[in-house]
């Protein structure tokens, strides 16, 4: 069973004894705060309710009950039936009507919901309670047969499908056959007679492919309800979207059960999903869409396109009420004041309209994109809803990336006519080629292509095909859509509802307007704009908003941690200074050496077979150095720059085919087979622990000489012209403390030699430290710490011999371990605190012990990533450092770290 228990408040075999929490007029049991055991919405109909908001009454089964079910090898825990029944007789009581009755029946919705929101992931049904006898009941009782049978076709879909296990195109084949036969397009057209005939095929639907009838016996109706709803936790979609979002330590789901309002009664009835500001955005206007005489999953399954609330006032009209469309906006608008005072965030709500009465049916914090959360915590603060440190803590830091890409090229933009425009559904500027199905996205983007998924309409089984494509394009759905919902969670570019795009699934084509697109053909999409290209448009850089440098400069204001960037050029210095690196962590100097000419001294220098002729050819590489160095330091001027000594193995930087070899013997007028010797000698057969690293200079010292030299005589260079270089000579892969011993008197000493070449007199501050990566050095720190003036936690390799994984071939069983849970996340990009951690705490500890004052930072992957920022920050390094892109992240997440 995949379901960790984090929090274990119940035995195996022991039921939990409260497992129903009744929310109505009568009693309220749950509070908002339950969201781990009532689900987030169970906990918020139960808070709605507590605040006097219109929410029809019903119960919630916790999660605890879901954990037990799986627990107990897929059976409902003892007890949880009677307590059911019990509230069943409360949720009577209320509504003055029975459940299972023939003449005015009550009817209930059976509804999934973890701690978590799942948008789509999970099932739901609706009209529980119904059958063929008391639906005649129903039409007597409301007066109004339609309505009657709709609620009763609805029910036989949804339970058929999500209960039985009937696959949902059997219903709608028989929907469409009564729709032509009725020469209607809308399913709102067919009349009583039609939904009677519908109603009786999909009884028969149902009896073939499920092998039984549908269940007359209402309560057996609920208990397998609640049953499903249990079942579709662990179903592969809901899982993957677990993974995907790092969703870990729920217990489960819980079920609410809840009186039905119906929406689909006529003209003065209509459901509706809106958020209270644009989620895309983050404009402060209320966003939403509606459906006139329809039930809820109307409007998120595209079936018919639903209109924008802001138009409700003017287009909203019944027969029995001309201003209902106003009288219901009005209380949207109130809706929306009442609810982010409450909960002082963006809410994400459903609701019903019956016979103009309104209801609310949920409500949560909304997804909301990089660029809108950073917008709505600046807004709230000015109107005082929220303070500064809410506002730090409330943006994902992640989330931040999407502000920092790229968009279109207006220019380019204005020279291509869109072929189509859609809704701009999650911003972000997209291209690539066209894939058609989920798994073709998936097995495309692996494959190293980029593609876009083309879909009708998502539906939740493609999220991992969604997750995987660099773009969303659908041709149905609106802002609401399961695809607009999720992409905008993920900051995923997504434009939806693209009508004019008539996909053709089987062949793998689109066309548009007469012009036809297949898997090879790359379209731009603009998420922002909804607008649809052929071909690929040129992006930009983006422009960053004054909300989001506020939020930069409170995230300064809070955090503990300096952030820095790993830079090889002046170029990404100069990007990341400007995002607000405060000096560089990791320059590599290996990358220095592959461009132009240098490649060849560099080989010279390998081949060279002795240490005259090795000297030769490094200092023929000193110039270039220096020219880098300088170029560096005057980019970080003021700014502390780590450089890293060269740390790969050397046959790296020669060619392995024969033809490559030939070509280089030929430039360095050598014989072919001496470079075939050579690279034959250097093989290793785990380069990874192979010679590298500080190995290096302990048998070919003159390599560090000269990049000492390096270093040294471009500080000087600087300070001649007044820039103030600030460089960290850093030697790497050191497990010994005699080897940091060794190479640092080497580097002092060169130091000292520069220096008197040059006739320097002033002050130069050249600290020398060295990567703590392997993990008899963390083991050692205090040994190490006498030689080195500063560590940096080398987490990648660190990482890779703490677990034996070779970073470079992980990927042949990671996703194994990850969908075992063997793993909880792939440890290369979230440092694994509980084992690598450990070494990373010794070795701050220990380096401390002998050293009190040493400066200790992170370079690596982990040094961006929110969560091992965290535990950075909780184990007391001085700095964190990270690729340019991901400063401003590492920025918030160092402020967040500082204020849990
Ligand atoms: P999801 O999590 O997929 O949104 P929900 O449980 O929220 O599933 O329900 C799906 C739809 O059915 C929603 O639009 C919701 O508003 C509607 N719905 C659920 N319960 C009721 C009810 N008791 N009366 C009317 N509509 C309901
Ligand atoms: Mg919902
Ligand atoms: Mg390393």
């Amino acid at each position: 069973m995949a379901t960790k228990t984090t929090k274990k408040t119940t035995t195996k075999s022991k039921s939990p004894t409260k497992m129903v929490y009744y929310f109505g007029k009568i009693k309220t049991d749950g509070n908002a705060k339950q969201k781990l055991l009532l689900g987030g919405k169970g906990a918020n109909l139960a808070d709605m309710t507590s605040i006097g908001l219109p929410v029809p009454a019903g119960f919630t089964c916790t999660t605890e009950c879901c954990d037990q079910y799986y627990k107990q090898g897929r059976k409902l825990p003892a007890g949880l039936m009677d307590q059911v029944h019990a509230a069943v007789k409360t949720l009577e009581k209320e509504n003055g009507k029975e459940f299972g009755s023939n003449t005015d029946p009550l009817l209930v919705s059976v509804r999934s919901g973890a701690a978590q929101s799942m948008p789509g992931m999970m099932d739901t049904v609706l009209n529980l309670g119904l059958n063929d006898e008391s639906v005649v009941g129903l039409a007597n009782a409301t007066g109004n047969e339609r309505f009657a049978y709709d609620a009763y076709r609805r029910l036989l879909n949804m339970y058929g499908d999500v209960v039985m296990g009937v696959d949902h195109h059997a219903f709608e084949a028989e929907f469409d056959k009564i729709k032509k036969s009725q020469g209607v397009k809308l399913d709102t057209d067919v009349d009583a007679a039609g939904l009677i005939k519908l109603c009786d095929a999909y009884k028969n639907v149902i009896k073939k492919h499920a092998g039984m009838p549908f269940p007359q016996d209402a309560m057996k109706q609920l208990e397998l309800g609640i049953t499903a709803v249990f079942k579709s936790w662990m179903v592969p979609r809901a899982i993957r979207y677990r993974q995907i979002n790092e969703m870990i330590g729920l217990l489960g789901t819980a079920v609410n059960v809840q009186t039905m309002v119906y929406g689909n009664m006529g003209d003065d009835c209509g459901t509706g999903v809106a958020f209270t500001r644009n989620p895309s955005t983050g404009e402060n206007k209320f966003y939403g869409e509606f459906l006139v005489n329809a039930q809820g999953e109307d409007v998120v399954a595209g079936i018919r396109t639903p209109q924008p609330c802001e138009e409700m006032a003017k287009t909203w009209k019944s027969k029995s009420d001309k201003n209902i469309g106003k009288k219901i906006h009005a209380e949207l608008m109130n809706i929306k004041k009442v609810l982010e005072k409450h909960y002082k965030d963006v809410q994400d709500i459903e609701f019903t309209i019956e016979k103009g009465k309104f209801y609310m049916l949920q409500t949560r914090n909304g997804k909301r994109t990089g660029a809108a959360a950073v917008k709505i915590a600046c807004d709230m603060v000015k109107e005082k809803l929220i303070d500064e440190k809410t506002a730090v803590k409330r943006i994902p830091a992640g989330d931040l990336t999407q502000l920092l890409l790229p968009s279109f090229d207006p220019k380019a933009k204005a020279r291509a006519t869109p072929l189509v425009v859609g809704l701009p559904a999650s911003p972000g500027a997209a291209f690539g080629k066209l894939a058609f199905t989920a798994e073709e996205a998936v097995e495309r983007t692996h494959a190293g292509e980029k593609v876009l998924l083309v879909r009708k309409e998502t539906s939740p089984e493609d999220v991992d095909g969604m997750h995987s494509a660099a773009g969303i394009l659908t041709s149905t759905g609106g802002m609401t859509s399961h695809a607009a919902v999720v992409a905008r969670g993920w900051g995923k570019c997504c434009v939806a509802g693209a009508g004019a795009v008539h996909i053709d699934e089987k062949k793998k084509k689109i066309t548009v307007n007469g012009k036809t697109y297949g898997t090879k053909d790359v379209l731009s999409i603009d998420g922002s704009t909804g607008e649809v290209f052929a071909g690929e448009i040129g992006r930009i850089e983006p422009k960053l908003s004054g909300d989001f440098a506020t939020v930069m400069k409170w995230a300064d204001k809070y955090r503990k941690l300096k952030v820095r960037t790993n830079a090889d050029s002046p170029a990404d210095a100069k990007r990341a200074r400007d995002f607000g690196a405060e000096g560089i962590g990791l320059c590599r100097t290996e990358h220095m050496f592959f461009e132009g000419e240098r490649i060849t001294a560099m080989r010279e220098m390998i081949l060279a077979e002795n240490v005259g002729d090795r000297e030769a050819a490094l200092k023929k590489l000193l110039p270039y150095q220096r020219k880098d160095f300088i170029g560096i330091f005057t980019a970080m001027k003021g700014l502390p720059v780590t450089v890293r000594l060269l740390d790969p193995p050397l046959h790296e930087f020669l060619p392995h085919d024969a033809k490559g070899q030939a070509e280089v013997a030929k430039v360095l007028k050598v014989s072919p087979a001496k470079v075939k010797s050579r690279v034959a000698a250097l093989h290793e057969a785990n380069p990874m622990l192979g010679h590298r690293g500080c190995r290096l200079s302990i048998t070919y010292p003159e390599i560090l000489t000269m990049q000492v030299t390096a270093i040294v005589e471009a500080a000087i260079a600087c300070k001649a012209k007044k820039i103030d270089a600030i460089p960290e000579i850093m030697i790497p892969l050191v497990g010994t403390k005699k080897e940091l011993s060794i190479l640092r008197a080497k580097a002092e000493q060169t130091i000292a030699d520069v220096k008197a070449a040059k006739k320097f007199k002033g002050k130069l501050d050249i600290t020398i430290g060295t990567m703590i990566e392997i993990p008899r050095a963390a083991l050692t720190a205090d040994l190490i710490a006498q030689d080195a003036d500063f560590f940096s936690f080398g987490t990648n390799d660190l990482t890779q011999m703490t677990f034996g994984y070779s970073r470079d071939d992980v990927n042949s069983f990671l996703p194994d371990y990850i969908n075992h849970e063997i793993l909880e996340k792939d440890p290369f990009q979230s440092l694994d605190t509980t084992g690598v951690g450990q070494l990373v705490a010794m070795g701050v500890d220990k380096g401390r012990q002998t050293k009190p004052k040493l400066k200790v930072g992170i370079c690596g992957e982990h040094g961006g990533d929110p969560a091992s920022i965290r535990f950075c920050h909780t184990v007391g390094l001085d700095y964190v450092s990270c690729s340019p892109f991901r400063v401003p992240i590492a920025r918030l997440a160092a402020a967040q770290a500082a204020l849990v």
